[in-house]
């Protein structure tokens, strides 16, 4: 069943969501070389705590930790650890906030340092499909219209890898609802979208191969080629016309750094949504 959320029920949702943006803000303060993946996982958790939610992934099919923190060529679902990130490192912060009810699921990727041009290159176009797969996100639209946004913009027009294993989903009640967003499949196809449907899309998109596999652990993803991997995702409600997001990357970008500036890409590029 893919549920219709109420006005209510998605301004509920939207605050979640805006906590996460919160989390994942400050996140952005606090990266730079020299800390390991524990100490961020530690601050958003008490971070979480301190505005009264709950972290959404602690304990989710028994995953233990507030944050999926995902270097390099790990795509999704990355333990925190003692992992110092270096100059030159991405990594992936995924975060879901629970209060009052409902859930919500956002997810960024940053540069630490110095980052290689090409690398830079997949966030934006990674960040880039979110907001094209967004438009797709309309009353009467399929989901298959935002799988094939995400995969036509990120495979057939910049040759990336679109993971295939891992997908966007309903969000609210639950973390993971119906329907399933898959980031690559044909306009026209699948489930119709009604107003109201709440939904996580987050493409996750490999510089080289599509192709992934998990760790021994159960949770790890890593590109079968070591090659590195971006994760944007937002928190979005489905609206006449297009999608509306309820998460934002607005904040995050005011407080990242990317190559040592301020990330200044939000005001110079051309809003797609
Ligand atoms: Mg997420
Ligand atoms: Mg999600």
């Amino acid at each position: 069943m893919i549920n219709i959320r109420n006005h209510g029920e998605i301004e509920i949702i939207r605050t979640n969501a805006l906590m996460v943006t919160a989390t994942l803000t400050e996140v952005a303060k606090f990266l730079k070389p020299g800390i390991t993946t524990a100490s961020i996982n530690k601050m958003a958790d008490e971070f979480i705590h301190d505005n009264g939610g709950k972290p959404s992934f602690k304990g989710y099919h028994g995953f233990p930790y507030a944050l999926c923190i995902s270097v390099n060529e790990v795509v999704v679902h990355g333990f925190p650890s003692e992992y110092i990130l270096k100059d030159g490192d991405i990594v992936s912060v995924d975060c879901g906030f629970y209060r009052d009810g409902y859930h919500g699921d956002h997810a960024y990727t940053f540069a630490i340092g110095d980052v290689k041009q090409e690398t830079l290159k997949l966030l934006r176009v990674t960040k880039e499909s979110l907001f094209l797969g967004i438009a797709q996100a309309a009353a009467n639209n399929r989901v298959g219209d935002i799988s094939y946004a995400i995969e036509n913009y990120a495979n057939r027009i910049h040759g990336y890898g679109v993971v295939r294993e891992l997908v966007g989903h309903g969000v609210g009640r639950e973390l993971h609802e119906e329907p399933q967003v898959p980031n690559f499949g044909f306009r026209g196809s699948g489930k119709r979208l009604q107003a109201g449907t709440v939904i996580a899309i987050e493409p996750m998109v490999n510089l080289g191969t599509k192709d992934v596999y998990t760790l021994e652990d159960g949770w790890t993803v890593v590109t079968a080629d070591g090659k590195p991997s971006a994760h944007f995702e937002h928190t979005v409600v489905v609206r006449k016309g297009k999608g509306e997001a309820l998460s934002s990357f607005t904040p995050i970008e005011a407080a990242e750094q990317v190559n040592g500036e301020l990330n200044s890409s939000y005001y110079a590029q051309p809003a797609l949504v």
